[in-house]
């Protein structure tokens, strides 16, 4: 069996067409633009790169952004004063505050500030329990963007064996959390699974987000398997791989992700989807999404 190989760079164009009609919409029904504000502190070149594509997402679907730049030494008091003036401008939709900071800055006090009506990365730990009753404002952006690669490609995740590999906050939990709320049987693996391949080989759809280059060789895949792999990882000769090892998987799948092209591309559309419909609801509601919920 050789796998189709799933394009995502496709499937979001296909989207972020579909979102710049929104936006076109919010422009001439509501007078709104959508806008997200984008902090970044310090000078990590790789969350300068991954805040540039971010903001040139926002270019290409019509969303205004806002570049909020503060240097390394910025205490955690006046990072936390710039959410709050983010907070309260009626103006902006979203606020995603780039990751890692400044080992002096604790992450969870930082992401807990941010509005849960702008937490638009699903990061706060109302959209985190949120996961937990399937009653989230806004899902976390790569685990969304799996769930919507396997929507595209009309795979059926109701009653399917699901494994993730990997339980991080931001990818393996929430992913396998959405997966479970569409009715599929979810297993999760991570760095102390024993025997990786006996819970990799009952997988109908695997998904992989450990961060280990080749961790996936084919005799631990199922035979028709979906492969979904959301590993990025630079080797030392610069080429980008994920935690697959697609020649090989590919030959057994019945679908794969190739990385990069595949699941990289969904994240920041996601963002884009998720700040275009906080403008929306900023737009149409007369309450909050957080306070109907809460
Ligand atoms: P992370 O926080 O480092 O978490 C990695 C997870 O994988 C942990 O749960 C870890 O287990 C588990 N793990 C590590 N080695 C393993 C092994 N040998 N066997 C089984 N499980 C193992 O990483 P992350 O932020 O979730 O990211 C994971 C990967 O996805 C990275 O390559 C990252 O670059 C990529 N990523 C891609 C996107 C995208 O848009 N494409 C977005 C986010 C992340 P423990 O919990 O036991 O430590």
């Amino acid at each position: 069996m050789t796998a189709k190989i799933i394009d995502g760079k496709a499937i979001a164009k296909k989207l972020r067409a579909e979102y710049h009609a929104r936006v076109e919409v919010l422009r001439s029904r509501y007078n709104v633009t959508p806008a997200l504000a984008v902090i970044l502190v310090g000078d990590n070149p790789a969350s300068q790169s991954y805040v540039r594509n971010k903001i040139a997402g926002c270019k290409e679907v019509g969303i205004r952004s806002e570049l909020v730049e503060l240097p390394a030494s910025t205490t955690e008091e006046q990072l936390l004063d710039h959410i709050e003036r983010l907070n309260n401008d009626v103006t902006v939709h979203g606020i995603l505050v780039q990751l890692p900071l400044p080992a002096h800055i604790r992450v969870p006090s930082v992401i807990e500030k941010i509005s849960v009506e702008k937490d638009v990365d699903g990061f706060h730990l109302y959209n985190m329990g949120g996961l937990v009753t399937g009653n989230t404002v806004f899902s976390p952006c790569t685990p969304y963007g799996v769930q919507k690669i396997l929507e595209h490609e009309n795979i059926r995740v109701e009653g399917q064996n699901v494994v993730v590999v990997g339980a991080s906050n931001i990818v393996g939990k929430p992913t396998a959390l959405m997966l479970m709320q569409q009715d599929a049987t979810v297993v999760i693996c991570h760095k102390k699974t024993r025997d990786l391949g006996h819970f990799t080989l009952l997988a109908d759809i695997l998904v992989v987000a450990a961060g280990v280059p080749n961790l996936i060789v084919p005799q631990i895949v199922k035979t028709g398997a979906v492969v979904i792999d959301v590993g990025f990882n630079r080797l030392p000769d610069g080429r980008i791989v994920g935690d697959v090892d697609f020649e090989g998987v590919k030959e057994k799948a019945s679908y794969i992700t190739p990385v990069p092209g595949g699941v990289g591309q969904m994240t920041v559309t996601m963002l884009l989807h998720n700040t275009i419909l906080s403008a929306e609801r900023a737009a149409t509601a007369t309450t909050s999404p957080f306070r109907r919920r809460a």
